[in-house]
Formats: structure tokens, sequence, C-alpha cells
């Protein structure tokens, strides 16, 4: 029986010399997620959607910064293909994916009998089917290295529901159960698979929400905040994309290597309630 040394334990460059897939990482949570997996040591394949130019611009700091690989791969996860491509390509020009990281996700909020049937295929193609797909394509090569983290990025409404957002409930609350199932299948290969559950956090996609429910209802941006955004996070604080990532990291990192098949809320105290 091995027992990992302290010193490994606490490498001030844990990931260094592994490869990280971050789905969505263009923006918000998943960048964060990639810019302190490669402050972490490791290099990373970017992924999502946005302004070529934008991403570029992410792709070069990254790397400078961090003096490590990053490559940007355009994969459109709505479809299976995409998902599958994603991984293939990172084996090919790496030749590993040690880190997988599930985090493009989408949200459309509608009363369940309005709820368009197609906002329903989509979030469940990317929240959910997105993260099978890749997890499917990663898991054989983790397993034959002997070693593999897979984080998947689902929310505190995977723990809990909220009215209004059917089909993004139901995605979050199905990754818990892939996350489960995944994790007891790597559990004697070497291969982690958890889910962080954030509540809200600051991104982009929560900043213009406050401006638009500022307008929409007349009031400020610190009543959106407190009694609307903030009504169920008990410390009334967002998380930063920061947290999240360090989260990712720990997870990532040796010290991580016996924690798996866990949803770990980072929400305030939200689902403490
Ligand atoms: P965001 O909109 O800032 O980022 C979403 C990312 O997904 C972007 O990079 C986008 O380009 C990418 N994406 C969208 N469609 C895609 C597609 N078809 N193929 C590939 N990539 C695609 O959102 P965020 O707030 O950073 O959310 C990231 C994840 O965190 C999501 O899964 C979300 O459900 C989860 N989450 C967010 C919060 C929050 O408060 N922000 C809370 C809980 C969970």
């Amino acid at each position: 029986m091995t027992v990992q040394p302290l010193a490994e334990l606490k490498a001030a460059a844990p990931l260094a010399g592994r490869v990280a897939i971050v789905t969505g990482s263009t923006s918000g949570i998943g960048l964060g997620i990639a810019r302190a997996l490669a402050d972490a040591g490791a290099d990373i394949v970017l992924n999502g959607l946005g302004d070529a130019n934008m991403i570029d611009t992410v792709r070069g700091q990254l790397a400078d910064t961090h003096s490590v690989r990053v490559d940007y791969n355009g994969a459109d996860l709505m479809q299976a293909d995409g998902a599958v491509r994603l991984v293939d390509d990172t084996l090919s020009r790496f030749g590993c994916a040690d880190i997988l990281v599930n985090n493009a996700g989408i949200q459309h909020v509608s009363p369940i009998e309005d709820f368009p049937a197609a906002k329903w295929d989509a979030i469940l193609a990317l929240n959910l089917s997105a993260a099978f797909h890749s997890i499917r394509t990663a898991f054989g090569p983790m397993k034959e290295a002997g070693w593999g983290r897979i984080v998947n990025v689902a929310s505190a409404h995977g723990l809990v529901a909220s009215p209004y957002k059917s089909a993004y409930i139901a995605a979050k609350h199905g990754i818990l159960g892939l996350t489960k199932t995944v994790a007891l299948e790597g559990a004697r290969h070497g291969v982690t698979c958890n889910a962080i559950c954030p509540g809200y956090v600051w991104t982009p996609l929560v900043e213009n929400q406050i401006e638009d429910t500022a307008k929409a209802r007349g009031i400020s941006r610190e009543d959106v905040i407190e009694n609307i955004l903030l009504a169920a996070q008990p410390s009334k604080k967002f998380a930063s994309v920061d947290e999240i990532g360090a989260l990712a990291v720990f997870l990532c990192s040796e010290g991580g290597q016996s924690i798996t098949g866990t949803a770990l809320p980072v929400d305030g105290g939200w689902t403490a309630q």
C-alpha cells in the first residue's frame, strides 16, 4: 500500500504535466476554473462560444501568465459528436486528457405548461448529455493511465428545486446521478468524479440579470441582489469564480484523491436550509 508524501500534496504547481479540458470556458465559471487550473500548472483546452478575437486574447493571456500550453477547441457540445470530438482532439494533440471539467450550460425560465419542448431538449443536451458523451470518451484513457479527475459543474439546483426551471433542474439533478455512477466505476482505477454545486456566482450572465431585473421591476440593483437573487442564499453574498476554481483545483490535486462521488455545495448555506 502506498501513502502519498505530504510534500507532493502541497506542491506549488500540483497539476504540472496534467492536461485539462474545461467545457464552456470562454466566460464565467468555466473561465475561472481554467485560470485556476492553469495557475496550478495544468495545460488547458478551452471550449465554448464567443467572438474569435476575444477567445484568442484570453487564450494568449492564459498561456503567457501561467507558462502553460493553452489550446482552444470550438466544438458545439449541443451535438453528441461535438463532445466526442473535443476529447478525441485533445488526446491527439496532447496524448492525454487527465482532467475533464464539464461546465458548459444554459438556462431557460418558464412555467412548465408553457415550457418550449425545444428548450427542454437543448438544456438536456448541453447540461447533461454532453457530460455523458465527453466522460464516455475520456474515461477509457483515464482508466488505462490509472489517473483521472472528472469535475461536473452542477448547481444548488442539482440538490433542491425552484419553480419555472424544470429542464435546468432535471438536468442538474441528473448530472449528480451520473457523477455518482462514474465515481463508482472509476474508484479502483485512480479516476475520481465529483460535482460542484454553486449557488449564485458572480458571472457576466448574472450581472446582466441584475440590470434587466432592476429595469423591469423599477427597483434598485441592491434590491434585486438582496431580495430576488440572493433571497435563498443566507450569506447574502455571491460566490466568486475564483472560489469555484480553487475547489476544482483541490479536487484535481493529490489531496483530493479519496474524494469521489460527492456533490459539493458552494452556495453560502442555501442548501443547508
Ligand atoms: P456563462 O453563460 O458565463 O458560461 C457558459 C459557457 O458555456 C460559455 O463559455 C458558453 O460559450 C458555453 N456554451 C454555451 N453553449 C455552448 C455550446 N453549445 N457548446 C459549447 N459551449 C457552450 O455561464 P456561467 O454562469 O459561467 O455558468 C457555467 C456553469 O455553471 C453552467 O453549467 C451553469 O449551470 C453553472 N452554474 C452557474 C451559476 C451562476 O450563478 N452563475 C450557479 C450554479 C451553476
